[in-house]
C-alpha cells in the first residue's frame, strides 16, 4: 500500500479492527485470552484487572488484538509477531533464528515474550511505573503468546511464514498463512458452532478441564517464568507436519485439509490459553 494512505489505513484499521496478515485473526486471539483469563490465580486476576485499560471492562479478550492494530504506530513492533526459520529445516534455535530482517538479535516473538515478561515482573515494585508501560506490556505479552502458538508464525524465511503461498480455501483466494490465522477457525465456527465464537470457547474450555486435563498440566510446565522456545519448537514442527504438508502454490484446500488440520488448530488455541494463564500466574505471585 502507498505510504500516503498510511494514516487513513491506520485509522480505518483502528475503527474496524481489520486483522492483518500476521497473527491469529481476531477470533484466535480472543479465544486464547478468554481461555487464559478463566485460569488466572486470584493474585494474577487482580493484577490483570488493575493493568487493563478501563475500556476493556476487565475482559482481556477484548484487547488481545491490540498489538496488531498498533503495528503502524509502533512500526518497530512488526517483527515481534513471528520467527523466520531456515527453509525446510523444520527446527528452531533461539540464537540462530530470533532476529529481525536486519539481523538484530532478540527481535522475534520469542524475544518479545521474554522482554515483556521481564517488564511485568516489575509490577508492584517501586519505580516500575516510570520505567515501563505495564499495560502495554500485558497486552503485548498476551498477544505474542497467542501468536507463537500459530504454527505459521514460526515458518520458513523465503515464503514469509507462508504469506507468499497462494491457495484457494474452498472457492476463495487466500494465502496459506491467512488460512491458519482465520479460515480454519471461521469455517469451524460456521459449521460446528452456529457461527458463535463463544460456543467454540466453551467447547475448548470443556476439553481443557476433561480430556486434556492431564496434558494441560504438562503444557504449563516451565522452569523459568516464560518458556517461548518450547512453543516455537512445537510451532515449526506443526508447520512442517500439518500447515505446509501437501500444499503447493495454487493448491485447493477443502474438507480433507480442513478436517485433518482443525484438531491441530484447536490444540494450539488451547495450549496458548493454558500457557498464557500459567505465565501470568508465574509473573504475578
Ligand atoms: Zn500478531
Amino acid at each position: 500500500m502507498e505510504f500516503r494512505n498510511f494514516h487513513k489505513i491506520a485509522f480505518i484499521t483502528l475503527l474496524f479492527c481489520v486483522p492483518f496478515a500476521y497473527g491469529w485473526g481476531i477470533d484466535g486471539h480472543l479465544i486464547i485470552c478468554r481461555l487464559a483469563q478463566l485460569r488466572l490465580s486470584e493474585t494474577a486476576a487482580e493484577a490483570v484487572s488493575q493493568l487493563l485499560p478501563a475500556y476493556a471492562n476487565n475482559d482481556l479478550g477484548s484487547v488481545c488484538s491490540w498489538a496488531d492494530r498498533v503495528k503502524f504506530r509502533y512500526h518497530w513492533s512488526s517483527p515481534l509477531h513471528y520467527i523466520d526459520t531456515p527453509d525446510n529445516v523444520c527446527t528452531y534455535e533461539y540464537n540462530r533464528d530470533c532476529k529481525d530482517e536486519d539481523g538484530i538479535q532478540d527481535r522475534c516473538v520469542a524475544g518479545a515474550i521474554n522482554n515483556y515478561t521481564t517488564q511485568l515482573l516489575s509490577y508492584g515494585k517501586a519505580n516500575s511505573a516510570s520505567q515501563y508501560n505495564l499495560t502495554e506490556a500485558l497486552l503485548f505479552l498476551s498477544h505474542f503468546i497467542g501468536d507463537i502458538h500459530q504454527p505459521l508464525h514460526v515458518g520458513f524465511t523465503s515464503d514469509r511464514g507462508a504469506n507468499t503461498i497462494d491457495v484457494r480455501w474452498y472457492r476463495r483466494k487466500e494465502v496459506l498463512h491467512h488460512v491458519w490465522d482465520n479460515n480454519i477457525i471461521e469455517t469451524a465456527e460456521q459449521r460446528f458452532y452456529d457461527s458463535n465464537v463463544d460456543e467454540l470457547i466453551d467447547a475448548l474450555q470443556k476439553n481443557i478441564t476433561t480430556v486434556w486435563s492431564k496434558q494441560a498440566k504438562a503444557w504449563e510446565a516451565c522452569s523459568k517464568t516464560a518458556c517461548p522456545d518450547v512453543y516455537a519448537s512445537e510451532g515449526i514442527k506443526a508447520a512442517c507436519d500439518w500447515a505446509y504438508k501437501g500444499v503447493k502454490e495454487g493448491s485447493v484446500l477443502q474438507d480433507n485439509y480442513f478436517l485433518s488440520r482443525r484438531p491441530v488448530v484447536n490444540l494450539r488455541l488451547a495450549q496458548g490459553g493454558v500457557r498464557l494463564a500459567a505465565t501470568l500466574n508465574r509473573i504475578f505471585r
